[in-house]
């Protein structure tokens, strides 16, 4: 068994030492530049269609970026209220005195006087709009996203704020300034998240952010899946955790995201959640949990380790000391499953699902917040969103600050995860470590702290369960337009053989079968149809190669996603999930191919 840090690693060298010593970067930051004499920009809107994933791939993987459709003046018909959150409070006055409500006021649609319901979707669209017509950033530009549509037909929509002088995705990412992807409520019943990004966004509409855009580029979707925000429900409308799809993007809502990651290539994104302070911890422990919040950056196989140094020091340090001069407490994100029995505690899970390992495999910093507040309704409210928007604010205020560095960091990653084709091995699956830790609960009767040893999933130290060598590639079948669709949707580059050729390579034989289920920390995954558990053995075979079949490099800086979606005997895999339609479709490619070949737009 191969066990490795991700963690303790960080303790020998800052991360400033190493990257400037690696990179050749140790130059200090510029002083801000400031671009006067720029006529007033117009709002402009950005249309993403996004694409059909189960249409063949010529017609359909290549995502059209069309300029500027006007903003619509006439706001979407009112919808009912998003929620009727009138819940009984969970515990007394003792316990909620731990939790004063801060001194601040907001201006989005939820904190009106008077007010009991959340932001609906309507009033969500309603806003964006606003920001667009109305934002009068000095020198910036407010551009509505649109990104197609939720399973209920309810407009999934971004706002991004730049200096830029274009726009245009492909221009975005050649400036060298970091876009920042600002993410609210995946998750339909964690409603603070939505509402931080929307003040997040009367914010920076308003200039009030405006020194930070000299330096970086920030996209806000305040909220990515309005279906289950309407409902008060975590899943979207088809009952998918869309926090669990973003490999295999089944639905709508993680296809959105598919999309605006792929074309704006974020350097860094905050994916902001709620979670559960009563239900079944206070069931198991007899205990609320306390930490206003709960952060976690990506921790999965194969992601590259000068990310995560990136992310412990140039972002949760900072988050933490920024929440703490707010009177705000935090923790490493933990969760626990729905089983009563099982009374071990669990960081974030450690699969290529989740929006936050997804993203650190498309090497970005991948964060994730929590904020205590799910089945809480109204009860501090205003703290919740409070504590994202320090969040947000603090992630604003670290990605300006190392923007130069990030843009080095990204260049070299990208290069790093490319150059390591057809070399070392590569992690199959892996797992978090067991381990005890001290948290601090509440006792739910005087409000006080009570700290617990708990079992504990460590994902910090993750180990390898099953690796393999590092292919140069993987050969899909042309049956196989369905995944090709999917991964270049996820930005991974794929070639189309234009003529009959051979490679050198290796074949999976299927050895064992069963019908399972997806399963993550918490239980198992809402998801639709169950997984193919698979057992293979590999078997080094000389592959006629025909016409009209695919290879997939991994001499590019997707390759890791690329390993996450193709072996076939993992729970998130496209063979697992009958994406692909069997392993014969299927084959590693172990020599450098010498085959004519055309990029899948
Ligand atoms: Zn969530």
């Amino acid at each position: 068994m191969v066990w490795w840090a991700v963690g303790s690693r960080m303790r020998w060298w800052p991360l400033g030492l190493v990257l400037s010593g690696l990179l050749a970067c140790s130059t200090p930051l510029e002083p801000a530049r400031r671009e006067s004499a720029r006529p007033a920009p117009r709002p402009q809107a950005v249309a993403v269609a996004p694409a059909p994933v189960v249409a063949p791939p010529a017609s359909a993987a290549q995502p059209a970026f069309t300029t500027p459709v006007a903003p619509q003046s006439s706001v979407p018909s009112a919808a009912a209220p998003a929620v009727a959150p009138g819940t009984a409070a969970p515990y007394g006055p003792a316990v909620a005195a731990r939790f004063p409500d801060p001194l601040v006021n907001f201006r989005t649609p939820a904190f009106q006087p008077g007010r009991t319901s959340f932001t609906s979707n309507a009033e969500v669209q309603s806003l964006l709009r606003a920001l667009v017509r109305d934002g009068r950033p000095g020198g910036s530009t407010v551009t509505l996203l649109s990104l197609g549509s939720s399973q209920s037909g309810v407009p999934l929509e971004a706002l991004l704020f730049t200096r830029a002088a274009d726009p245009q995705p492909a221009a975005l990412v050649q400036s060298g300034r970091p876009t920042v992807l600002l993410i609210g409520q995946q998750h339909g019943d964690e409603p603070a998240s939505s509402e931080a990004m929307l003040a997040i966004a009367q914010d920076l509409a308003h200039g009030r952010l405006e020194p930070l855009l000299e330096r970086i580029n920030v996209i806000v979707m305040p909220r990515a899946n309005p279906d289950g925000a309407s409902e008060n429900r975590r899943v979207t409308a088809s009952g998918i955790d869309v926090n669990r799809d973003h490999l295999l993007l089944k639905t709508p809502e993680a296809q959105a995201l598919a999309l605006l990651t792929r074309a704006y290539r974020p350097m860094v994104v905050l994916d902001a959640h709620e979670y559960t302070a009563v239900g079944r911890f206070l069931d198991k422990f007899g205990t609320l949990q306390r930490f206003d919040a709960l952060v976690q950056y990506a921790m999965t196989a194969n992601l590259p380790e000068f990310v995560t140094r990136a992310s412990e020091e140039w972002f949760r340090r900072p988050l933490v000391a920024g929440w703490k001069a707010q009177g705000l407490s935090s923790e490493w994100y933990y969760t626990t499953s729905t089983d009563l029995a099982d009374k071990k505690l669990s960081m974030g899970g450690v699969q290529p699902d989740t929006g936050r390992n997804v993203n650190g495999l498309k090497n970005a910093v991948s964060l994730l917040i929590e904020t205590r507040g799910v089945g809480l309704g109204r009860l501090h409210f205003a703290r919740r969103v409070h504590t994202h928007i320090v969040a947000a604010n603090t992630v604003l205020q670290s990605t300006a600050e190392r923007a130069d560095d990030l843009t080095k960091l990204r260049a070299y990653v990208d290069n790093e995860v490319s150059s390591m084709a057809c070399l070392g091995e590569a992690v199959i699956q892996a797992a978090a470590t067991p381990s005890e830790y001290n948290l601090v609960m509440l006792d739910p009767q005087t409000g006080e702290d009570r700290t617990l040893s708990v079992a504990w999933d460590s994902a910090l130290e993750l180990r390898a369960l099953k690796t393999r060598a590092r292919p140069c590639g993987y050969w899909l079948s042309q049956s196989e337009a369905n995944a090709v669709t999917r991964l270049r949707l996820l930005g991974v580059v794929v070639q189309q053989i234009d003529e009959l050729g051979e490679m050198r390579g290796e074949i999976y034989r299927e050895t064992a079968r069963e019908l399972g289920q997806r399963a993550d920390v918490r239980g198992s995954i809402a998801d639709s149809g169950g997984v193919l558990k698979l057992q293979v053995q590999t078997v080094p075979a000389l592959l006629d190669v025909p016409a009209g079949s695919y290879y997939v490099p991994l001499d590019q800086s997707l390759a890791n996603l690329a390993i996450a979606a193709l072996e076939p005997d993992t729970q998130n895999g496209y063979v697992a999930n009958r994406i692909i339609g069997s392993v014969d479709a299927l084959a590693r490619v172990m020599a450098r191919p010498d085959v004519k070949m055309t990029a899948v737009p």
